[in-house]
């Protein structure tokens, strides 16, 4: 028996890079798997091709992370499909870098609220409509970053304020959760190649030296973490927040 046979999870993000990458592994591993997008239909085939190729069920939903109406009903939807949910993953997101001493006051609020938009609200709105479905053994899973806590480059502060936020809210809510045995960690990446940060782009010029391992890490390895907190393995971690940076942070 594969460690998630029978599980249900839901990935936000999962057309694309990390969330990608945590859909596949969840489905390699046994479990349903639904994903929500933005935008992008032809990268959200691609993923339900993958995980339905490792014979299980999948299900791709369009919902825009940032309007929590449509966050609520691509949960519900997701449980519908799949006859239930025992696995959330928050991993949609974004990150916009420009330092507020260059930045026109109009565009650092625009920005302000494009983020905290898809990277808070839709962790909020998608964990409250969560909840009632999910039951003793359920997981939440945070996709957030070590810009909660380290901040190497000038220009992330409203990005690391979102993950900061999330952060928090996992340890209130692995408190408020603990009782129905419904487990809260965060996963807190440093940088992964993928479309939002590649390891040939601008920023890895700057970053790469940083991390003790000199490489970026790949959306595989965040995928074996995230298959490691939703599997029972991980039965007496909640409100963590762990790092998986190469040892960037240190
Ligand atoms: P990508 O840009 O490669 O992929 C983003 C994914 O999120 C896509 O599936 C995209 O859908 C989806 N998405 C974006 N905006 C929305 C929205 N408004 N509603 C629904 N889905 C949305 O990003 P990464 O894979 O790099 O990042 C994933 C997560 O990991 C984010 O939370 C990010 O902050 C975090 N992270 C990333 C790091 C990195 O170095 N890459 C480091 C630390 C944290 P679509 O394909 O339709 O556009």
């Amino acid at each position: 028996m594969a460690k998630l046979d029978g599980k249900r999870a839901l990935v936000t993000g999962g057309s694309r890079g990390i969330g990608a990458a945590i859909a596949r592994r969840l489905a390699a591993d046994g479990a349903t798997v639904a994903i929500t997008y933005a935008g992008n239909a032809a990268a959200a085939q691609a993923t339900l091709a993958a995980i339905e190729a490792s014979g299980v069920r999948g299900h791709a939903i369009q919902a825009d992370a940032a309007d929590a109406k449509a966050q609520a009903a691509a949960v519900t939807k997701a449980a519908k499909a799949l006859g239930g949910l025992d696995i959330l993953v928050h991993n949609a997101g974004l990150g916009e870098f420009a330092s507020v001493a260059d930045q026109d006051a109009d565009a650092a609020l625009a920005s302000y609220r494009k983020q905290f938009g898809v990277n808070v609200d839709g962790v909020f709105a998608g964990t409250v409509a969560a909840i009632p479905l999910l039951s003793d053994g359920g997981r939440i899973i945070i996709v957030g970053s070590i810009n909660a806590h380290s901040m190497p480059i000038a220009g992330g502060a409203i990005y690391g304020a979102t993950k900061a936020a999330v952060r928090q809210l996992a340890s209130g809510w692995a408190r408020d959760l603990g009782p129905c045995g419904i487990l809260v960690n965060v996963i807190q990446p440093g940088p992964i190649d993928t479309d939002m940060n590649p390891a040939d782009g601008p920023f890895a010029e700057m970053l790469t030296p940083l991390v003790a391992l000199g490489r970026y890490g790949k959306p595989d390895e965040i995928g074996a973490l995230a298959s490691f907190l939703a599997s029972d393995d991980s039965s007496y971690i909640t409100g963590a927040a762990i790092d998986i940076d190469g040892g960037m942070s240190l």
